[in-house]
C-alpha cells in the first residue's frame, strides 16, 4: 500500500541542564513496493531480499532457526501476523515506556531513504554528549560494517555503573515467569555481543563515508528533506545535505573521547506483572563472535543454502507460525521421525 506510514525512530537532545534527551518519531512517505522481479538463481539472499544491511534482530531470528528467519522475509503476511501478536505488542509497549522515561518523542517526516538515514545520524549524535556526561540514554541507534556486511541495531540502554564501566543493559520481556532455556539465550547473547562490536567501531572511529556509499547506496550529496533540516536545526546542527551530516557525525565520534562497553547485561522480566526475573552478565570473546557471525553471513552472501532446525531441537516447529509452508520440516524430518513437537521448553 502507498499510503502514508509511520515508523518510531529515536533521536536524542540533552535536555538543558537535566540530563534528559529528545527522541523522534518518524513519518515517511513511502513509495509503492517494487514489483518482484524474477528469481535470480545466481542472485545472493542480500539481493534477493533487496537488502543493503541486515538488523542484528535477523541474526539473532537466525540462531533460532534459520528457515524461519527467512520465511518471516519470504511471507511477510505472516510475519506481519506473528508482529500483531499480544505478547510483542506488550513487549515493544514496554519498551516505549522504558524510552519515554529519558526521551521525549517529537515526529519528523521523511521522505527520501537519505532522510531516513539523516534521523538515524541526528538520533546517534544527539546522544553522545548525553554519554560523555555520564547519563543514560535508551534506544541508541548503532550501525557499522562486520565482516564485510552493514549491520543496524538499536541498543536498549547504556550507563555507567558505580564504578566507571560503560554497561549495556538489553531488557527481555518474558512470557513465563522464568529465565529463558538455552535455545533463547544464545540468540541473546549474540545480540548484545555484536551491539558492543558496532558501538565500540563507531567510537572507535572505524565508520566511513565509503560505508555509506558502498554498502547502502546512498547519495550523500542529497539535500535532506525540509522536515528533517529543522530538526536538524533545532538539534543546533546546520546541514543542508546527508554527506554534511554525516562529516559531522563522524568528527563528533572521532572526538568524543567515549569509551567502549565494558559490561554487557541481559535484563529479564516477567510481562504481565513488570516483576524482575533476573539478569545475566554475557561475557565477551570476540574472536568466537566474530567466527559466529561469519557463520550467519555465510547464508546472507550466498555461499550456503538456509538450515531447519536440528531433531533435537524439532519442538520449536511446533511453535512456529511458519510451520504448514516449511520445506525443511516436510523433507528433513518429518519423513524419517516422528516429531515430539509437544516437547516445548517455557
Ligand atoms: Fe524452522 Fe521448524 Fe519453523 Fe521450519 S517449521 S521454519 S524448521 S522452526
Amino acid at each position: 500500500d502507498c499510503g502514508v506510514s509511520e515508523k518510531r525512530d529515536v533521536a536524542s537532545e540533552r535536555a538543558k541542564g537535566t540530563g534528559l534527551a529528545v527522541s523522534a518519531t518518524v513519518k515517511e512517505n513511502r513509495p509503492c513496493p517494487t514489483p518482484k522481479r524474477k528469481r535470480d538463481p545466481a542472485s545472493t539472499p542480500m539481493e534477493r531480499f533487496f537488502r543493503r544491511s541486515l538488523n542484528v534482530t535477523m541474526l539473532c531470528k537466525q540462531t533460532w532457526c534459520e528457515m524461519q528467519a527467512v520465511y518471516s522475509l519470504e511471507l511477510p503476511l505472516v510475519a506481519k501476523r506473528e508482529l500483531e501478536r499480544a505478547e510483542v505488542k506488550a513487549g515493544a509497549s514496554v519498551h516505549l515506556a522504558r524510552e519515554l522515561e529519558v526521551h521525549e518523542v517529537v515526529p519528523v517526516r521523511a521522505v527520501t531513504r537519505e532522510d531516513r538515514q539523516a534521523i538515524n545520524l541526528l538520533n546517534l549524535l544527539g546522544m553522545i554528549p548525553v554519554l560523555q556526561a555520564g547519563g543514560v540514554v535508551r534506544e541508541l541507534p548503532v550501525f557499522g560494517v562486520l565482516e564485510g556486511v552493514y549491520m543496524v541495531g538499536v541498543i536498549d540502554e547504556l550507563h555507567y555503573s558505580d564504578r566507571g564501566e560503560l554497561v549495556l543493559s538489553e531488557l527481555k520481556t518474558r512470557r513465563h515467569s522464568s529465565l529463558p532455556r538455552e535455545a533463547q539465550a544464545k540468540g541473546h547473547r549474540l545480540q548484545v555481543g555484536l551491539y558492543k562490536l558496532l558501538f565500540d567501531g563507531l567510537v572507535r572511529g572505524f565508520l566511513t563515508r565509503d560505508d555509506f556509499v558502498e554498502h547502502l547506496r546512498l547519495r550523500l550529496e542529497q539535500p535532506l528533506g525540509a522536515a528533517v533540516l529543522q530538526h536538524a536545526g533545532k538539534l543546533g546542527f546546520q546541514v543542508t545535505t546527508l554527506g554534511d551530516l554525516l562529516d559531522v557525525l563522524l568528527l563528533n565520534l572521532r572526538y568524543c573521547e567515549l569509551p567502549g562497553i565494558d559490561v554487557l547485561r541481559l535484563e529479564y522480566r516477567h510481562q504481565d506483572s513488570g516483576l524482575a526475573l533476573g539478569s545475566q552478565d554475557v561475557p565477551f570473546d570476540e574472536d568466537l563472535l566474530r567466527a559466529e557471525l561469519r557463520n550467519l553471513l555465510s547464508y546472507w552472501t550466498g555461499r550456503r543454502e538456509p538450515r531447519g532446525v536440528d531433531i533435537e531441537e524439532a519442538w520449536k516447529c511446533g511453535m512456529c507460525a511458519y510451520e504448514k509452508h516449511c520445506q525443511w520440516r516436510g523433507e528433513q524430518l518429518q519423513g524419517s521421525v516422528t516429531l515430539h513437537t509437544d516437547k516445548k521448553p517455557k
